[in-house]
């Protein structure tokens, strides 16, 4: 039977990527050997590097003054590096859920994390709006995209000319991007890039060397800038898949029209979820709803039939969708590689399930 991954991450990715890289594990580049014991140093590899770093730039129309980097750690490791290397006395944060919190936690360490607004008291059902962010922060931080409770901000947030932090993790590639406000966007590679094990950074460079503070070499952004992330040995095949689906994206046509299919992939989804009398969405304001991560539950009158629902969607081949832990429900996580099909399949056994109780 046919599998339709809706999985948050590690996620989804196409079988361009996944088949490359599988031919490269066995030879890569022609040389005889796996792409997992040459050398990160060996010509092959380097213009594997040179090109993932080209293609991402040309892809996302990376501005002169930024550096795309390929570092381990995890997003995770972004949560520490990003005020290590931004944040002199105080950064402004706004609070979105799990990832924005894990990030405001690791920037206290710093100096003051100023909360300028929250959605906690609604479970984050929806994006704070209307908020003013101090005009002495160092830098405004946020997360585009709440893989946890399917909220999206769809526009590239700026405040006058306050340098912009944020956290793309799970929707990078999923629409075009404005660079002006940003300093630093970082997004690990699990949900629409490559497997596990590289985190994407872009970083301005004429912004960086501003903090007072010592850092760490290997948390120095300008260590990775100055040696093309090549300092220590970077994540290998994450970065060879990486190439992949930066080649696939670029044969879609490019972030815009990826855009265009994710929205009507999402719009199938919603529409189902609206108009199905078992169903409902878990985010309050619609136009916050996430193109990346669809989270809904149960309708009224129908909670207890939430195992069933789980059971006969896995009869149809569906994985992946059970909400996150903190939400409840059902997540369907339809990243950038998720054929519409796929969506068409769950709309279909959600019709299904309803038509039959
Ligand atoms: C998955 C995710 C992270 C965490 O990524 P790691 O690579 O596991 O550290 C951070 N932020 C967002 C928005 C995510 O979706």
């Amino acid at each position: 039977m046919k599998k339709h991954n809706f999985s948050a991450g590690p996620s989804i990715l196409s079988e361009y990527a996944i088949k490359n890289t599988a031919d490269a594990v066995l030879n890569f580049a022609g040389t005889g050997l796996s792409l997992m014991e040459v050398s990160h140093r060996g010509k092959e590899f380097m213009a594997v590097n040179t090109e993932a770093n080209k293609l991402i730039k040309d892809i996302l129309q990376i501005p002169e003054d930024f550096e795309v980097l390929f570092l381990g750690g995890g997003a995770s490791m972004q949560f520490c590096m990003a005020p290590y290397n931004f944040m002199e006395k105080k950064a402004a944060f706004l609070d979105t859920g799990t990832w924005a919190n894990k990030a405001i936690k690791e920037a206290k360490l710093f100096g003051e994390a100023v909360v300028v607004a929250s959605s906690k008291a609604d479970n984050y059902t929806y994006i704070p709006k209307d908020f003013e962010v101090p005009a002495d922060a160092d830098y405004f931080y946020y997360c585009t995209n709440n893989t946890i409770y399917g909220t999206e901000i769809h526009k590239d947030l700026s405040f006058g000319d306050m340098p912009v932090i944020a956290d793309m993790s799970s929707d990078i590639f999923s629409r075009p991007i404005d660079f002006t406000h940003y300093d630093l966007i970082f997004a690990g590679a699990q949900k629409n890039l490559a497997p596990a094990g590289v985190t994407v950074v872009i970083v301005r460079k004429s912004a960086l060397g501003r903090v007072s503070r010592a850092i760490p070499t290997m948390l120095d952004y300008r260590t990775h800038v100055d040696k093309d992330s090549m300092f220590n040995t970077p994540p290998v095949l994450p970065i060879y898949t990486a190439l992949q689906t930066a080649k696939w994206y670029q044969s879609l046509g490019g972030v815009e029209a990826i855009y265009k299919l994710n929205k009507e992939k999402a719009a199938l989804l919603y529409d189902e979820i609206d108009n199905n009398r078992m169903f409902k969405g878990t985010v309050t304001c619609k136009e916050d709803r996430s193109i990346m991560n669809v989270c809904f539950v149960m309708a009224e009158g129908y909670e207890a039939l939430e195992a069933d629902f789980a059971q006969f969607a896995t009869e149809r081949g569906m994985v992946g969708f059970k909400g996150h832990r903190s939400v409840g429900g059902f997540r369907a996580s339809i990243y950038n590689a998720m054929p519409i099909e796929s969506v068409q399949a769950l709309v279909d056994t959600m019709k299904e399930f309803a038509a039959k109780k």
